[in-house]
C-alpha cells in the first residue's frame, strides 16, 4: 500500500481524479490511500493568509513559508519515510523512469504551489525531489501532481489488470509504443497491416519493433538519437 498526501490549498481540484476508474479502483482495493492537507489550516496569520507580496518586489504574492512549515513538519512527525515531491516549472523534467522509481516509496507527499510559487526556503528545506511536467507554467501544483500520480500509480503491483501492458508501453527502452490496431480488419478503407492477421507471432513482435523505431524517429528524434547511439 502506497499513500499519497497531497498538500494544497484546493482539494477538490484534486480528490474527483480519484472517483472513477484505475485509481478508484486501486484505493478500493486498498493498493492506494490518499490524504490531503491544507495550509491555511495551519496559518497563524490572523486572516488565514498564506500568501505575501515578494521580497525584494515583483509581480504577484508567494506561498508564505510559515503555514508549509508547520503543515510539512507534521507530515514527517506522523510518517518520517514520507518523501517530498515538489511540482514547479523549474524542476528536472519527470519522466516514466521517475514513474517507476517512485511506484516502490511507501508514502509520497506532493506540494502544490499557487500564485507566484512558494517561498524558496520551503523547496530547500523539505524537497527531495523537484519535478517539472512541462516547459509551460500551469496557474498551480494540483494538475501537476495529478499527473505525476496517475503515472506513478499505474506502477504499483496490482493496479493494471495486466502487467503485460505495462513492458510494451512507451518510453520502455527508451522507445514509443507501436501503432495499435482493434477490430475491424477493415474500416471505410483503411486496413491492419496484414501481417497482424496471420496468427504468426514471431513475425508480428518483429515487425511491431521495425513499427516502434519508426514511428520514434517521426515524432521524437531526440529518443531515436539515442537509441541509435547505444
Ligand atoms: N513563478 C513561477 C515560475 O515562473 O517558475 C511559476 C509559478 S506557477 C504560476 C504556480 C505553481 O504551479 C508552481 O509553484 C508549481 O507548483 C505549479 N507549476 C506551474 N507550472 C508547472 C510545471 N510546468 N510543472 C510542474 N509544476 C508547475
Amino acid at each position: 500500500m502506497i499513500t499519497f498526501s497531497y498538500v494544497t490549498l484546493f482539494k477538490s481540484l484534486i480528490s474527483f481524479y480519484f472517483e472513477e476508474s484505475i485509481l478508484k479502483r486501486a484505493i478500493d482495493k486498498n493498493l492506494l490511500g490518499i490524504e490531503f492537507f491544507n495550509p491555511r489550516d495551519y496559518t497563524k496569520n490572523k486572516h488565514n493568509k498564506v500568501d505575501d507580496y515578494q521580497a525584494g518586489g515583483g509581480a504577484g504574492l508567494l506561498m508564505c513559508p510559515q503555514p508549509l512549515f508547520d503543515t510539512l513538519k507534521e507530515i514527517k512527525k506522523i510518517s518520517p519515510e514520507a518523501y517530498f515531491v515538489f511540482p514547479a516549472p523549474a524542476g528536472k523534467p519527470f519522466c516514466q523512469k521517475d514513474a517507476k522509481r517512485l511506484a516502490n516509496k511507501s508514502h509520497l507527499v506532493f506540494v502544490s504551489g499557487r500564485y507566484e510559487g512558494i517561498d524558496e526556503r520551503v523547496i530547500e528545506e523539505f524537497a527531495d525531489e523537484v519535478f517539472s511536467i512541462g516547459d509551460y507554467v500551469l496557474t498551480g501544483g494540483e494538475l501537476a501532481s495529478l499527473v505525476m500520480s496517475d503515472a506513478i500509480c499505474r506502477n504499483i503491483d496490482g493496479v493494471l489488470g495486466n502487467k503485460d501492458s505495462l513492458e510494451e508501453e512507451s518510453f520502455e527502452r527508451d522507445i514509443l509504443e507501436a501503432p495499435s490496431f482493434t477490430k475491424p480488419a477493415e474500416f471505410e478503407g483503411l486496413r491492419v497491416p496484414s501481417e497482424f492477421l496471420k496468427g504468426n507471432h514471431a513475425k508480428i513482435a518483429n515487425l511491431k519493433i521495425e513499427m516502434a523505431k519508426l514511428k520514434t524517429r517521426y515524432f521524437r528524434p531526440d529518443l531515436y538519437a539515442r537509441i541509435n547511439t547505444r
